[in-house]
């Protein structure tokens, strides 16, 4: 693969609403698939006796599986607003009145959570994870790390990075198929001191790769200030993936910190809510002021949607009337916006034209551009 590249998320085995020969179509070349997901449903076992997930979802083109951390632990984090972070309760179990009940406990051995399926108690630790991407059978899979939120203070964040740390030893030490890349993933949340020790650790191990992953703070300034702190200590000969990140601003003020992958449900999320990017910035296409619109979306845009003329007024009528294509119509062009604009910051890259591009783009789309630079030592107020 050329980097920088996109990855379309299909979260439970399937970017939603769209074929893989339409994301062929679209140019994406990678795409992200959730562990936590396909582990709880349909289960590891079903998806390798059904010929592994490239079968499964019949995607010959690589795979990138996330450890399931994030999932574990960001279902945590909602529950945790008013409840401190040492009572770890689960539904059933006695608790103080008004109070949620928490939905993840981890300890040294790994983390315990309840399925937002079914409710049942399931647990995932570093060899689990690890054993579960294997059955999988991604291109790349990821080191089970705990993220944090930007709600944890530094002492928490940093036994949570330590912890991750340990569990990086052990996921590589777990290993048993040939053939998959490994990333481990930096941890230390929106503290530099802790980011630059996870990104020396994690960078001194026998990793394929690198993902940064948790808290990136409270804003695009903090999540900048992240990058800066982490990527100076990782080894240059490694791939970079910024987890879950993906915004047509972030693109450029992220491959320029050394970003090479990014992943993000934004495209089709976005997309299911009528919200469609433009050059011009994003548009809400449910909008009644579309009603009569007879213009694409995007004038001389590559995709399907724009290129078979579908108009604007006709997409306001589909979201309107809740018919199942909006959400593809949608979904493909604002794939292709982002795929395409990442090809031609690929293009620029190699021509040495990055900020023209960059400085072209954000004018026309309405986001002020953060330069990289020396960023102070604690970002977000922390
Ligand atoms: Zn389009």
């Amino acid at each position: 693969m050329e980097t920088p590249f996109f990855c379309p998320v299909g979260t439970a085995g399937s970017v939603k609403g769209v074929t893989p020969a339409e994301l062929r179509e679209l140019g994406a070349g990678v795409l992200l698939a959730n562990t936590y997901h396909l582990f709880l449903r349909p289960g590891a076992e079903t998806v390798r006796d059904l010929g592994g997930l490239h079968r499964f979802m019949a995607w010959d083109g690589p795979i990138i599986t996330d450890s399931g951390g994030f999932q574990v632990f960001s279902l945590g984090f909602g529950m945790e607003h008013g409840v401190g972070k040492q009572i770890g309760m689960f539904p059933g179990e006695e608790r103080p009145r008004g109070q949620a009940a928490k939905l993840v406990r981890v300890d040294e051995n790994g983390a315990t959570f309840t399925s937002h399926i079914d409710g049942t108690r399931q647990r995932l630790t570093p060899e689990t994870s690890i054993a579960i991407q294997e059955a999988l059978g991604a291109d790349i899979v990821l080191a089970f790390d705990e993220p944090t939120s930007p709600l944890h203070d530094a002492d928490y964040t940093r036994q949570a990075m330590d912890r991750t740390h340990r569990w990086a030893e052990r996921c590589l030490a777990a290993r048993r198929r040939d053939g998959q890349a490994l990333y481990g993933i930096v941890q230390g949340g929106a503290f530099a001191e802790l980011r630059s020790a996870s990104a020396r650790f994690i960078g001194g191990l026998p990793f394929d790769g690198v993902a940064i992953g948790g808290s990136l703070g409270k804003s695009k300034a903090d999540m900048h200030a992240v990058l800066d702190w982490s990527m100076l200590h990782l080894p240059t000969a490694w791939p970079r993936h910024l987890l879950g990140i993906g915004e047509p601003e972030d693109l450029f003020a992220c491959v320029e910190r050394g970003v090479d992958q990014f992943d993000c449900v934004a495209p089709t999320r976005l997309g299911r809510h009528g919200q469609l990017y433009t050059a011009d910035g994003r548009l809400q296409i449910t909008g009644s002021e579309h009603r009569e619109d007879p213009r694409p979306i995007q004038d001389g845009c590559g995709c399907y949607t724009c290129g078979a003329g579908f108009s604007r007024g006709y997409l306001r009528h589909l979201f309107a009337a809740n018919e199942l294509l909006a959400y593809t119509l949608a979904s493909l062009h604002n794939l292709y916006f982002v795929l395409d604009l990442m090809r031609r910051i690929r293009l620029a890259v190699c021509a040495g034209e990055l900020s023209e591009l960059r400085d072209e783009f954000l004018a026309r789309y309405g986001v002020a551009y953060a330069a990289p630079g020396v960023s102070p030592q604690s970002a977000g107020g922390q």
